[in-house]
């Protein structure tokens, strides 16, 4: 343990302090990589390149001073002990999937969680690292025929989305990721391990259900509850791009009629003026709308000239079955004014339709990884790495008027005129190939 490396470390950074200034110098990354149980990798390191990554290329420019993976809550809070006495900047990370790139920062200390990924199931609850991936999550669940409302993306981190809500195909029976969150263990900045809970720092808990994302402590353990799964039904239905419109109008309505075991996004393929696809303008139903990830657009009236250029595809998963599924698919298809082009159904159990969902049926788990040898990686991963972002509103009612829709879809038309040849927006881009 690391009692006597905390005490090594307050006398090197103390010794900093008194000869030079914390502000003076640099901090001595190095005396914490002797102060802690787990690793520092310092830019001198040859796993610096790796350890510096977040899942953006775009952050790919920013040096951080030192990347630590503590193992253990301990080591975490030697980690903001040494910061607070160096003046370092200190960021927490879980998945490094954040589309604001708060999870690194120039020149500071970066306390990365990937090292501390354990996910042991306790009864109808389970205990996950926050260093866990969530692929971890769901492979340690599978079989056990519970879950944890969680995204899609293998690779995000369940630190970052719980902290900042998480929401996924079980959000609208089961709520967010935080909602089911029972406790956790943080570390305070004054160095404190807590486990925070509704009775124990309900305040803290609170505060980290939705707002913990590097604002008040690392959070090193998560503990969820669980809920039930069974067989889910998938379907992905395709519209010929003239329809985009009506496909996004008669969607919106159908979610709001849609039972709560439902899931579903439509997804518009942009056709760049080379001919090649590129994916864009996700959205996925929620409890009480949906959401759109395009960019906001002007041009209200564009819709059916951008349509043509934008085929829709809808995704829709039941976590109640095949035959609840295609009654609803009915009613889909009533309000868009015509059957789909082409669809198809496939019925699995909870584990394997989110493996599909995820780009990963056909991987194992050392593949549904991104490559690397830090923790968080596997030598054998096959994920990638993409620039992507997003935005989400939620809306009640009958969802965006006709205007809105047309502004929706001028802007996938615009954004198909200078998208990148095979650029892909979603995470998991094999999911379709993948999931038949
Ligand atoms: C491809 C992709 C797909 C996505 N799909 C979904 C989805 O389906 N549903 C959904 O809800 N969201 C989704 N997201 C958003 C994602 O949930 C958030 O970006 C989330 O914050 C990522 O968590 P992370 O741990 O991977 O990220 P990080 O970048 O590591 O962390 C995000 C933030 O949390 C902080 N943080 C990380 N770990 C800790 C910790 N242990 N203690 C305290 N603070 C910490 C970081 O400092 C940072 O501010 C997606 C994002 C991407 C890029």
């Amino acid at each position: 343990m690391s009692l006597h490396r905390r005490q090594v470390l307050g006398s090197a950074a103390a010794a900093v302090l008194a000869t030079a200034g914390a502000a003076a110098r640099s901090p001595d990354y190095g005396a914490l990589a002797h102060a802690i149980d787990g690793r520092v990798v310092l830019p001198v390191d040859r796993e610096y390149a790796e350890a510096r990554q977040l899942f953006q290329p775009r952050y790919d420019a920013v040096a951080p001073g030192a990347v630590a993976y503590p193992a253990h809550a301990a080591d975490v809070a030697v980690c903001l002990d040494f910061a607070r006495r160096s003046a370092a900047a200190v960021v927490p990370r879980g998945g490094g999937h954040g589309y604001a790139g708060w999870s690194t920062c120039a020149g500071g200390l970066v306390v990365d969680t990937g090292a501390m990924a354990e996910v042991s199931v306790e009864g109808d609850g389970v205990r996950i690292g926050a260093g866990a991936r969530l692929a971890d999550v769901h492979a340690t669940l599978a079989g056990r025929g519970r879950s944890v409302p969680t995204g899609l993306c293998p690779s995000v981190g369940i630190a970052g989305l719980t902290l900042g809500g998480g929401l996924g195909p079980a959000s609208r029976a089961y709520g967010t990721t935080a909602d089911q969150l029972s406790s956790a263990r943080v570390v305070t900045p004054d160095g404190r391990i807590r486990e925070v809970s509704a009775d124990r720092d309900p305040e803290l808990f609170w505060a980290l259900r939705g707002g913990g994302g590097g604002n008040f402590g690392v959070v090193t353990e998560f503990r969820f509850r669980t809920h039930p799964v069974g067989d889910c039904a998938f379907a992905e239905l395709h519209w010929p791009g003239g329809d985009s419109a009506d496909v996004l109008r008669g969607w919106q309505r159908w979610l709001a009629g849609l039972p709560d075991p439902f899931w579903s996004q439509v997804e518009f393929t942009v056709e760049a003026d080379s001919g090649s696809g590129s994916r864009s303008g996700a959205g996925s139903g929620s409890r009480s709308g949906a959401g759109s990830e395009s960019g906001p657009g002007s041009g209200a009236g564009a819709g059916a000239e951008a349509g043509a250029t934008a085929p829709p595809a809808v995704r829709v998963v039941c976590l109640d079955g095949r035959g609840e599924l295609e009654r609803q698919l009915t009613r889909l298809s009533d309000l868009v004014g015509g059957p789909p082009r082409d669809s198809w159904i496939a019925v699995r159990s909870h584990a394997d339709t989110v493996r599909a969902l995820s780009g990963c049926l056909e991987l194992s788990p050392a593949q549904c990884r991104l490559p690397g040898a830090l923790p968080g990686r596997d030598p054998q991963g096959r994920l990638g790495r993409h620039s992507y972002a997003a935005r989400s509103d939620f809306w009640a009612g009958e969802g965006l008027p006709d205007a809105a829709i047309g502004a929706v879809l001028d802007a996938l038309r615009r954004y198909g005129s200078g998208v990148p040849r095979a650029a892909s927006g979603w995470c998991s881009s094999t999911e379709s190939a993948a999931a038949r």
